[in-house]
């Protein structure tokens, strides 16, 4: 069957390329011979190019994997080293050179190595063949070759004839078959000799009748024979005239060196011409090959059915059949990345965002009022022009844009944050911190933006505010009703301080803080600062119940407007009359339209300042919502789930100039999570196999209808 061992080794290579050629050994071809005896020249002989290294300092220290690949249409020979990425190599003396420089890369102190170094050999002139060429055998110790290197020589070769692979057992012609290592080792593995293949080499150092006996070898019988061969000797050998010629040019081929031999000694080599030359050894190499590969086939194929069936099995159990791709895999974690972010933009309606900001402005307010308006709470609670326009200017130069924008992008970061940390991201922690990263360094950029546009916004509304009476009312009702939540909060406070602190022990401590009796006593810092933090609390309640009651005073209800007359209605109670201009100082005009209603002169004192600070904060909101919901929301909550998505994409550049993930950026992404990795690794694994089963069914379907077709009669 044509090609068989080229498509055996085809298959033998797949399942190297998957790192999956332990599972299954197909044949090879193993040169073992001692030092010297003519191994690399045998070699070297059959390639038809000088590339195996040369000297005497030990120069094959690893296995050489050789692979020989004819190809017919190959118009120059080259070489390629399968573990370097040096691609396809023309000049055989590179090849000789890198080869060199692998061996001697091995450290003087191991001497040699198991590691093999694949070479695969592509030329029309040569057959398909894999071959593996081991270091020589050491028949002498000496100084620079210590006992011990010699075990471990015949132990690597030992590993590789061991198995069922061809064995090429190369002898001197020139030395006793009896002492030749290679016969000794291969005996030793295959006594029956039903692998081993001998080569008789030097066959011109010998009489070619001493020649003819030995490759016609009755003592040492081998069920595929032995070949003679007769390769380049070193230009200073003595040497018939007309071959001296030859061999000083380098690059002559050994084989007409040989055929020039024969042919001088045609007579002795007759009977056996068909075990002689290099060629001979080719065809006899092939066929063995070929034979013991149609040997393994079944076996293989069964092992690779069996391995097959294994792992289809552990793929229903562990992944229920299911099918992913690693650029699928990446794809569902950015699309899962970016549902959970987009929910949480549609978290932040305006709505919701003002709310959020009402929160921080609130607290804000209380401070403020702490600051300003209740220092002066001894006024019966009403502010002059001055004081008030210094009320408002707290609130709105106290950097609330910044506030309200930072406050809102820490919560924004958290929930993001939340998504990116907890989500199927969580195998992939590089990701996940460059996606915080981009994430944080947007929102803060962003962030920057919206606290420039509400800080501009609201410079007007330190020195202008428009409102309505409805506006007032409103404003009025609200911050009675933030002053009654905020009273509460804080009494909660309080008590929680109480009973941590006991009723009694506190009152006792704030005496000793303010004014110290006995200097000995120690109290823990942790109880000061409680006893300090009651203390404030209660002066803040005082104040908020004491505004509460100004607040419910009958000049809060509406606003004055300044400089001028404007009617103040009242029940028709004539004591609320009597209450009001009790209270404040009122002109009644004349002109009254009816009893029930008072024109009240108001001045600017008889403004109340929170409901105005209430007004100017509720202005802030709205702006800063405004900005802020733009700034943040639309501008980068939006549009970011997209763009994290883009730079967690398969395709490397998704527009906008985001990079995404090139394919070697995938699968090492995919890695990171085991279990898909696994996955993956399984189902290539099967893929393959079932590549590799198919190829072999092909091959046996060939290969038996070959054998019955050959055993018809
Ligand atoms: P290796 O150490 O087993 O690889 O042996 P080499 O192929 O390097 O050969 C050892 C020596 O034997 C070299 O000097 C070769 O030139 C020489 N040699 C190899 N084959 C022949 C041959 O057929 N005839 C002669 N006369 N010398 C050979």
């Amino acid at each position: 069957f044509r090609d068989f061992i080229k498509k055996m080794i085809e298959v033998r290579n797949i399942l190297k390329s998957a790192e999956m050629d332990n599972t299954l050994n197909l044949p090879s071809i193993v040169v073992i011979g001692s030092q010297s005896s003519g191994k690399s020249s045998v070699l070297e002989s059959i390639v038809g190019h000088e590339f195996l290294p040369k000297g005497n300092n030990m120069v094959t220290r690893r296995p050489l994997e050789l692979t020989l690949v004819n190809s017919p249409t190959c118009t120059r020979d080259f070489a390629v080293f399968n573990q370097l990425e040096t691609g396809p190599v023309f000049d055989f003396s590179k090849v000789q050179q890198t080869l060199t420089d692998l061996n001697l890369a091995v450290p003087e102190d191991q001497w040699i190595s198991p590691k093999p170094i694949e070479l695969t050999i592509y030329s029309k002139n040569v057959p398909d063949l894999s071959l593996v060429d081991l270091p020589g055998y050491i028949q002498i110790n000496n100084r620079n070759q210590p006992p011990i290197l010699r075990d471990r020589i015949a132990q690597l070769c030992e590993q590789y004839i061991k198995q069922d692979n061809i064995i090429l057992a190369v002898c001197p012609a020139d030395v006793d078959l009896a002492n030749a290592e290679a016969l000794k080792a291969s005996r030793a593995v295959d006594p029956e000799g039903l692998r081993t293949i001998g080569v008789i080499t030097k066959l011109d150092l010998v009489d070619p009748e001493y020649s003819a006996h030995l490759i016609q070898n009755e003592d040492y019988p081998l069920r595929l024979g032995y070949v003679g061969v007769v390769c380049r000797p070193p230009a200073t050998q003595t040497q018939p005239r007309a071959l001296s010629i030859l061999t000083r040019s380098k690059n002559t081929h050994n084989e007409r060196y040989e055929d020039l031999y024969v042919s001088e000694h045609q007579e002795a080599f007759e009977k056996i011409k068909d075990r002689v030359g290099i060629s001979r050894l080719r065809d006899r190499l092939s066929s063995a090959l070929e034979t013991s590969m149609a040997e393994s086939l079944s076996g293989v194929f069964t092992s690779v059915q069996d391995e097959l069936s294994e792992l289809c099995y552990i793929m229903k159990v562990e992944y229920s059949d299911r099918v992913i791709s690693p650029e699928g895999y990446v794809s569902y974690l950015a699309t899962s990345v970016k549902n959970g972010l987009e929910s949480v933009a549609k978290d932040y309606s305006r709505p919701r965002v003002r709310e959020q900001l009402r929160k921080v402005l609130h607290k804000r307010l209380i401070e403020v009022a702490d600051e300003t308006i209740w220092k002066y709470s001894d006024k019966a609670g009403l502010l002059d022009e001055a004081q008030l326009n210094q009320a408002v200017a707290s609130l709105t130069r106290s950097g609330v844009g910044r506030i309200a924008a930072n406050c809102l992008v820490d919560a924004i970061i958290t929930q993001v944050s939340q998504i990116i940390k907890d989500g199927p991201l969580s195998h992939h922690p590089a990701a996940k911190e460059r996606l915080l990263k981009q994430a944080e360094t947007a929102m803060r950029r962003q962030s920057q933006a919206a606290i420039e546009q509400v800080e501009n916004a609201i410079k007007p509304l330190k020195s202008e505010m428009e409102y309505t009476d409805d506006d007032w009312i409103m404003a009025r009702k609200k911050i009675i009703h933030l002053f009654e939540e905020t009273g509460q909060d804080l009494e909660r406070t309080l008590k929680k301080i109480q009973s941590e602190v006991g009723q009694r022990r506190l009152v006792r401590i704030v005496q000793h803080l303010h004014e110290p009796k006995d200097g000995s006593v120690k109290i823990s810092q942790n109880l000061v600062d409680k006893a300090k933090e009651a203390v404030r609390i209660n002066h803040q309640l005082k104040s908020i119940r004491q505004r509460l009651e100004v607040m419910e005073r009958k000049e809060c209800m509406l606003p004055d407007v300044e400089g001028k007359k404007r009617w103040f209605h009242f029940g028709s109670d004539a004591d609320t009359l009597e209450t009001v201009k009790k209270n404040i100082s009122v002109t009644v005009d004349a002109g009254t339209p009816d009893a029930k209603t008072i024109h009240v002169w108001n001045h600017c004192q008889t403004r109340c300042p929170e409901v105005y600070l209430y007004l100017v904060m509720e202005k802030l909101l709205s702006t800063s919502a405004l900005y802020v919901h733009h700034e943040l929301v639309h501008e980068f909550l939006h549009p970011f789930p997209d763009e994290l998505a883009a730079s967690l994409s398969t395709t490397p550049n998704s527009g906008d100039g985001v990079m995404g993930l090139d394919r070697k950026e995938i699968l090492e992404f995919v890695q990171e999570n085991a279990s898909v990795a696994r996955h993956l690794q399984l189902q290539e694994r099967r893929r393959i196999l079932e590549k590799v089963r198919d190829k072999l069914a092909y091959l046996q379907h060939f290969n038996t209808n070959t054998i019955r077709f050959q055993n018809v009669p």
